[in-house]
């Protein structure tokens, strides 16, 4: 690929490419060439769309569901999804806040759009997902980093908090569970970070797509409960994908007070329309026929509960990583910082001389570490981390 030409626009010019697509694209190609390669870095669950899901969606077209809906969605899900909130949560949701998006990830961009204007400061802390920090910068805002890493559990503390805000600060954009970390925060850690975010008037982006995988007891709990005014600052994005296999769907929910959600809604509407009608049908029966939802999401965390123990205690064995065992997601963020390699160094020697793909740390921001997503089979898993060993025994420290 040659450079982008001086020609194009600022911001093609300025976009970096997604690293997890990456470093996942080229494990798949090594793999379509037959190489025998184990895949950490995939952003998705290894399983199938649950099937009531699917032939609720076939049903959807076959019943000619091919039209345009609705911009922020087909009413009976926005229904749904209200619903959904007031149930789990105890939360009083409008579906006129309610705004279903072609992806979690275009849920992201367009709360983003919706609250900042250039010259406007967002904290993002680091590690991160990849897509905050190009948001942030084609919204024409300015990311601030903050890196919580392992000695805070990758949590950012109210002093943190503190310390990085700025007259200009407009959003703080929170990610729990996160990826890459599996990090989740307890209720009396984001209460005192939304006290010190009400405080400076900040607007809150609660990413909060991996809700529903949590372990060893984790409760999950949204800004948005604390109080009204936490309430009134908040913009929550969910979703499908992640919960429900279904990242292939392009189905993103944003719940937001009600002046922020038109104006994401009018954002949609002049850039990508209505999510596609029939999938949205699929997600009403995600939502819908609850009895056989949870039977195929508690399949599918029994799975990578399993295989989060099993890798967190093999990471855990090689010497020169240290790897805390997180509640969340399916991704683990072992400390490779004993090799003194950088870690896209580390990334790529591990691809090529022992064929297995991990995300590098710097990717999210916190150099030092590997992002290893245990959403695979246990073989694939069992095997890598001995391949790993392998690799971490022929260095030196
Ligand atoms: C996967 C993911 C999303 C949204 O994904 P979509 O596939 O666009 O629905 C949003 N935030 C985080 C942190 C994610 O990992």
């Amino acid at each position: 690929m040659s450079q982008a030409p001086a020609s194009l626009s600022t911001w093609a010019r300025n976009i970096s490419p997604s690293p997890t697509l990456a470093v996942d694209a080229k494990a798949k190609a090594l793999a379509a060439a037959g190489e025998d390669v184990c895949g950490f870095a995939a952003g998705e669950p290894d399983f199938d769309t649950p099937v009531h899901i699917k032939e609720a969606c076939a049903a959807a077209l076959a019943g000619g569901k091919t039209k345009y809906a609705p911009t922020p969605g087909i009413e009976p899900l926005r229904a749904a999804i209200a619903a959904k909130y007031a149930a789990d949560y105890g939360l009083k949701v409008a579906p006129a806040q309610v705004i279903v998006s072609p992806g979690g990830k275009f849920s992201c961009y367009l709360s983003i759009l919706a609250v900042c204007s250039p010259g406007d400061e967002v904290i993002i802390p680091a590690p991160y997902w990849v897509s905050y920090p190009e948001m942030v910068k084609l919204a024409g805002a300015t990311p601030r980093f903050v890196l919580a890493d392992d000695s805070t559990g990758f949590r950012l503390t109210p002093a943190m908090l503190e310390a990085a805000i700025t007259p200009r600060t407009k959003l703080l954009i929170l990610n729990s569970p996160s990826n890459p970390t599996g990090a989740v925060y307890s209720r009396a850690e984001l209460e005192a970070l939304v006290a010190v975010a009400l405080r400076h008037n900040l607007y809150l982006l609660s990413d909060e797509i991996y809700e529903h995988l949590l372990y060893d007891g984790a409760k999950h709990v949204s800004p948005a409960t604390f109080s009204p005014e936490a309430e009134a600052r908040t913009i929550i994005v969910s979703g499908f994908s992640k919960t429900y296999a279904m990242t292939g769907w392009r189905l993103g929910t944003t719940v937001a007070p009600v002046p922020i959600a038109k104006a994401i809604a009018e954002l949609q509407s002049q850039t990508s329309s209505n999510a596609t009608t029939f999938a949205q049908f699929g997600a009403l029966a995600a939502l819908k026929e609850t009895a056989k939802t949870a039977a195929a999401l508690g399949t599918m965390l029994t799975a990578f509960d399993r295989r989060r123990k099993f890798l967190h205690a093999e990471l855990n064995r090689i010497p020169g990583i240290t790897c805390q065992l997180a509640q969340g997601a399916f991704y683990l963020f072992p400390n490779i910082s004993a090799f003194g390699l950088k870690s896209e160094d580390f990334c790529t020697r591990l691809l090529d001389e022992q064929r297995v793909a991990a995300v590098h740390g710097s990717a999210f921001g916190a150099e030092g570490y590997l992002r290893l997503s245990y959403a695979t089979g246990d073989e694939i898993i069992a095997k890598g981390v001995a391949r790993l060993a392998a690799f971490c025994a022929g260095l030196p420290r």
